[in-house]
C-alpha cells in the first residue's frame, strides 16, 4: 500500500516549547464532507486516561455529524478507530493485540477502514512500526488534529492509501466541536491541554504538547449548557489542571475558575489530574468554600523519597507534599485523598521505597493507582541505569498494595451507618436488582433498586456494608 504522509511524529519537535500564542479555532464541518459516513457505521475503542475518553466523545461527535452511525457490532463496523494510550508499555501491548484481531476482520471485509489515533501515533517508534508492519491500517492520526478527521477520511476512501498525519508541535485550541457524550448526567470538560512538566519517566509532554488553557468564558459557557441539559457532575480535565491559566498570563488561576464554576448551578465538580507543586492556597480554599467542589482529590505523589522525586523531576519534596496534604485536611477535614505511585524507578533502593511506605501511612490515602516503573523510549529515565530485579519490583508492589488496599477499606468503613448522597449511574454489576453510583467522596456504592428512572438522580443511601472496593447501602427514600 502506498502511504500518504501528511506529517510524521518527531520527538525532537515535540520537546520544543515555543513562546507563540496558541490560536483558538471554532470548529465547523465543511459542506463537502457532510455525507462521507452516510449508511456507514463506526466504533471507537478508547484506551488510557479520561483525556482520551473526552477525545473519543469529540471524534464520535464529528463522525456522526458527517453521517456515520454508532455500530452495534464494534468489531465489524465500517470504520474502527483505536484511540490509544502510550503511558505504559503494557497499554501499548494490549493495543497491538487488538490490531492483530482487526487484521483478520479486514481480511473478511476489505472495505472496512481502520484508524489509530491518540498518543501512540505521536511516538516515532510506534508510527514507524505501523508503517513497516501494519499494512492494513488505513489512517494514523495524532492528538493535535482530530478536527481534520473528515478530510483525512475522505483521502483514505478516495486514494485507498494509508493516510498519516501526526503533528508534533501542538495545534490550535479547538472550540465548538460536536460531542457524543457517554453519560447524560456526568460530563468531562477539558480546561487545558498538554503538559510542560517533563517528569523524567513520562511521555505525555511529547505526545500532548505544550500547556495551553481554554478561555474561561468557553469553559463556563460549556458548564452552563451542561446544567441546562440536566447534567449533575462535571470533571475538569487536564494533564496538570493546577497550571490552568498560566499561559494566558491574565492572573486568572484554577482556583478562580472553581469559584466561577460553582456559580453555574452544577451540583458536583471534580478535577483531575493535579500536580502537587501547582496546587495552590486559592484552590484549596475553593475546595473549602464551594459547595459544588467535591471533598475528594487525586494528588499523584509518585514517590515518598526526596532523591527519587528529584530524579523524577517532580519539583517537590516529601515535606512539601505532606504540608499540602495537611493544609487540605485543615480546610476539608473529611477529604478523601487518592494518589499515583511508581515503584522500582531506576535504581530505587529498599530504603527509598520504605520512604514511600512511610508517606502512604502519613498521608492516609484511600486509594491509589500503583505501577511498576515502565520504560518509555525518548524520556530521560529510559537512559538511567537500573539494577533492581523484576522480582524485587513485584515484591515491592505487593507490599505497597497491601497498605493501599487497607486504605481503600478504611475509606469505606468511615461511612458505615451514615447516609450519603449517591449520583446514580445505572444498574449495578454487583447483583440482580441493584443500582450503583458514586458519593461526593467518589466511593462506589451499590444499593437495592430496580427503578431505572433513578439513573441520573442524586439519592440518599444508608451505608450498611463496607468492602475493599465498594460500599453497599439501602435507599432512604
Ligand atoms: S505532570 Fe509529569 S506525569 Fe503528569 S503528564 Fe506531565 S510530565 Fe507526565
Amino acid at each position: 500500500m502506498k502511504n500518504i504522509k501528511l506529517a510524521m511524529p518527531s520527538l525532537k519537535d515535540a520537546r520544543m516549547r515555543k513562546n507563540k500564542v496558541i490560536p483558538t479555532i471554532r470548529y465547523q464541518v465543511e459542506e463537502q464532507y457532510k455525507e462521507i459516513g452516510k449508511n456507514k457505521t463506526y466504533a471507537i475503542f478508547t484506551y488510557g486516561c479520561q483525556g482520551n475518553e473526552a477525545d473519543s466523545e469529540i471524534m464520535a461527535g464529528i463522525l456522526e455529524e458527517i453521517g456515520y452511525t454508532k455500530s452495534n457490532d464494534p468489531m465489524n463496523s465500517d470504520l474502527v478507530i483505536l484511540n490509544t494510550c502510550a503511558i505504559r508499555e503494557n497499554a501499548e501491548q494490549r493495543i497491538w493485540g487488538v490490531l492483530g484481531q482487526l487484521k483478520g476482520k479486514k481480511r473478511e471485509n476489505p472495505d472496512m477502514l481502520i484508524g489509530i489515533s491518540g498518543c501512540m501515533p505521536q511516538e516515532e517508534n510506534a508510527t514507524n512500526k505501523i508503517l513497516e508492519s501494519y499494512n492494513f491500517i488505513d489512517l494514523v492520526i495524532g492528538t493535535h488534529n482530530k478536527n481534520h478527521l473528515p478530510e483525512l477520511l475522505k483521502q483514505a476512501y478516495m486514494s485507498q492509501s494509508k493516510v498519516v498525519e501526526v503533528i508534533s508541535s501542538e495545534g490550535e485550541i479547538l472550540e465548538d466541536t460536536p460531542k457524543v457524550r457517554e453519560s447524560k448526567h456526568k460530563a468531562w470538560v477539558n480546561i487545558m491541554y498538554g503538559c510542560d512538566e517533563f517528569c523524567t519517566y513520562c511521555i505525555v509532554p511529547y505526545t500532548r504538547g505544550r500547556e495551553r488553557s481554554r478561555a474561561k468564558e468557553d469553559i463556563i459557557k460549556e458548564v452552563k449548557e451542561l446544567v441546562a441539559l440536566g447534567y449533575k457532575e462535571v470533571t475538569l480535565l487536564g494533564q496538570n489542571v493546577n497550571a490552568y491559566g498560566k499561559d494566558l498570563k491574565d492572573n486568572y488561576t484554577f482556583g478562580d475558575l472553581l469559584y466561577d464554576l460553582d456559580k453555574t448551578g452544577i451540583k458536583r465538580i471534580r478535577y483531575t489530574t493535579s500536580h502537587p507543586k501547582d496546587l495552590d492556597e486559592k484552590t484549596m480554599q475553593a475546595m473549602h468554600d464551594c459547595k459544588s467542589v467535591m471533598p475528594q482529590l487525586h494528588l499523584p505523589v509518585q514517590s515518598g523519597d526526596d532523591e527519587i522525586l528529584k530524579r523524577m523531576n517532580r519539583k517537590y519534596t516529601y515535606d512539601e507534599y505532606m504540608s499540602k496534604v495537611n493544609r487540605l485536611r485543615e480546610l476539608v477535614p473529611d477529604i478523601a485523598l487518592t494518589t499515583d505511585i511508581i515503584v522500582g524507578f531506576p535504581n530505587e533502593t529498599k530504603e527509598q521505597f520504605e520512604n514511600t511506605i512511610k508517606l502512604v501511612q502519613n498521608a492516609r490515602f484511600e486509594g491509589a493507582f500503583t505501577f511498576i516503573y515502565s520504560k518509555r523510549e525518548g524520556t530521560p529515565a529510559a537512559n538511567m541505569p537500573d539494577e533492581i530485579t523484576d522480582s524485587e519490583k513485584h515484591q515491592r508492589l505487593e507490599e505497597l498494595n497491601a497498605y493501599i488496599n487497607a486504605g481503600y477499606l478504611k475509606g469505606h468503613q468511615r461511612f458505615l451507618n451514615q447516609v450519603v448522597e449517591v449520583l446514580v449511574d445505572g444498574p449495578s454489576k454487583n447483583g440482580e436488582g441493584m443500582m450503583c453510583g458514586y458519593t461526593p467522596h467518589l466511593k462506589l456504592t451499590h444499593f437495592k433498586c430496580e427503578d431505572l428512572s433513578f439513573v441520573g438522580r442524586i439519592v440518599r443511601v444508608r451505608i450498611t456494608e463496607a468492602k475493599t472496593w465498594f460500599m453497599i447501602g439501602e435507599l432512604c427514600e
